[in-house]
């Protein structure tokens, strides 16, 4: 099967079958594909890229594959409160593997057709197997959440649960030992998240600022703080209810010490997951005190699941306090791919 086969009958056949939203003017097939954004609307636009033995293992069910390949860069549109429109995938393949390939394509364009966000173009090359998309969504001007908005005051607030790909990922390491139950249940975290999409279209006009969790909750939490000038304190008594693995932790049943994680799943340990796990890809966020009524109708209407976890304030850095209020060292780090 030659290159313009393959992308034929596992990409440009499968996009077609699926409805073009009204932004894309023309999809595969030409030099460039075509958008043709409403008046008052801003493009956002982001690019992910995913390594084979870096981001995922190379025998990862390819379903799940294409569908974290996606998720992760829908999870940059709903940081910023965009609609998605569609994306772009660039990809490098050891050679035509086509079990493999329908696999990876169902799991990728299930989730775009879930989202309305349409497959428009890419590249396809022969070599060591990786992935990169570039998403494109609409939000309107004025309206895009971004990192730089938090103001002294404003409440902090994650979706979801964090920790739990962490967990999987050790445990796929051999660090930590889990029942069958908790394995599948971190491991669905890990290789199928959720992109906040519709929780970041409700919270245009209430969230203050706003990123998604990708390389630890403290690390990127840090990056709204840098980037709006503005300190926090974090209350760790909130923040350790943020996992299921409140649920999986009582389902351990051995840890090997050789881990750099606390070996027993002490509270410490969770907070650990929590605080810098990361592949989470939820939201965290920052809302005015007075929007606190809005961000919990955001949540129900979106169906998503927030905690208030601290508060912004005017003093820099991050603090963490425990339920009496005291304050926690905090050594929590986050990921950086060349530390
Ligand atoms: P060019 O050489 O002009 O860059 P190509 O011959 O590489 O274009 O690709 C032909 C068409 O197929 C283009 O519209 C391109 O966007 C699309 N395409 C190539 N690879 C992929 C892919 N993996 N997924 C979706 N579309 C793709
Ligand atoms: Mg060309």
């Amino acid at each position: 099967m030659g290159e313009f086969d393959l992308i034929e009958r596992y990409f440009k056949a499968p996009a077609r079958a699926m409805q073009f939203n009204e932004v894309v003017a023309l999809g595969i097939g030409d030099d460039c594909a075509l958008l043709q954004p409403a008046a008052g609307m801003q493009l956002a636009i982001s690019s992910d890229m995913l390594v084979e033995g870096r981001h995922f293992f190379a025998d990862v069910d390819p379903f799940t594959l294409g569908h974290k390949a996606l998720a992760v860069n829908l999870s940059d549109l709903a940081a910023c409160g965009a609609r998605p429109l569609a994306f772009t995938l660039a990809l490098s393949l050891p050679k035509v593997d086509e079990a493999w390939l329908a696999s990876f394509s169902r799991g990728l364009l299930a989730l775009a057709a879930e989202h309305n966000c349409s497959l428009i173009g890419g590249d396809t090359t022969q070599g060591p197997l990786n992935m990169c998309i570039t998403v494109f969504g609409e939000v309107p001007k004025q309206q895009a959440l971004l990192r730089s908005g938090a103001q002294a005051g404003d409440d902090i607030y994650v979706s979801g649960t964090v920790g739990d790909a962490r967990l999987a990922l050790e445990a796929m390491r051999g660090n930590v030992s889990l029942t069958a139950d908790a394995f599948t249940a971190a491991k669905k975290r890990l290789e199928t998240p959720t992109p906040r999409v519709n929780l970041g279209l409700a919270l245009r006009c209430i969230a203050s600022s706003a990123i998604d969790v990708s390389d630890g909750l403290l690390g990127d939490l840090g990056h709204i703080l840098k980037q709006s000038q503005v300190g926090a304190t974090i209350d760790t008594s909130a923040a350790i209810h943020l996992n299921t693995i409140n649920f999986i932790a009582a389902q351990a049943i051995n840890t090997k010490t050789t881990t750099q994680l606390i070996p027993q799943l002490t509270s410490q340990n969770q907070l650990q997951y929590v605080f810098s796990g990361g592949d989470d890809y939820e939201l965290a966020f920052t809302a005015p005190v007075s929007q606190s009524q809005a961000v919990q109708a955001a949540a129900l209407a979106s169906k998503t699941p927030v905690t208030r976890i601290g508060q912004i304030e005017a003093d820099l850095g991050l603090r963490l306090i425990n339920a009496k209020g005291q304050s926690m060292p905090n050594n929590y780090g986050s990921w950086d791919h060349f530390k």
